[in-house]
């Protein structure tokens, strides 16, 4: 088991003005900043990024989305991070989301759902590469 997970504060929520709100819940429940950026990626940049999901049918819509506008990409710590983290954010569909969570408070549809969250140690790992060089992790 790693202490280390990805995540992403979408554009759906920069734009809402949320970044504070959900920074907040974050450390509330007890993840550490490793590393942290305020970014925006290109398409292709999305594409790669999600290329696990190429064949679905909502890849186009994710992409641009995702590309659309800036985001907050952070690599947070904490014992049994990966699990708790998707506990915090809530199921993928806002509609499916417990009470209290990241997307329940601030996602508006299954495609535009507020946060990103690494659905495992491996992918932790290769999502928080893909952002963050050894530099920027402290
Ligand atoms: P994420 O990987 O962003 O943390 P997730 O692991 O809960 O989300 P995935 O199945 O990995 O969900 O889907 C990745 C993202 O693709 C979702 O967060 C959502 O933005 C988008 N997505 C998933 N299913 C749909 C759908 N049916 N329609 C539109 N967009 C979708
Ligand atoms: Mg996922």
């Amino acid at each position: 088991m790693s202490n280390r997970t990805f995540t992403m504060i979408k554009p759906d929520a920069v734009k809402a003005g949320n970044i504070g709100n959900i920074l907040q819940m974050m450390n509330a429940a007890g993840f550490k900043i490793v590393a942290m950026k305020y970014t925006k990626i290109s398409l292709e940049q999305a594409g790669k990024f999600y290329e696990v999901h190429k064949e679905r049918p909502f890849y186009g819509e994710l992409t641009e989305f995702m590309s659309s506008g800036p985001i907050v990409a952070a690599i947070l710590e904490k014992e049994n991070a990966v699990a708790d983290f998707r506990k915090l954010i809530g199921a993928t569909n806002p509609a499916q989301a417990e009470e209290g969570t990241i997307r329940k408070l601030y996602a508006t549809s299954v495609g535009e759902n507020a946060v990103h969250g690494s659905d495992s140690d491996e992918n932790a790992k290769i999502e928080g590469d893909f952002f963050f060089s050894g530099l920027e992790r402290f």
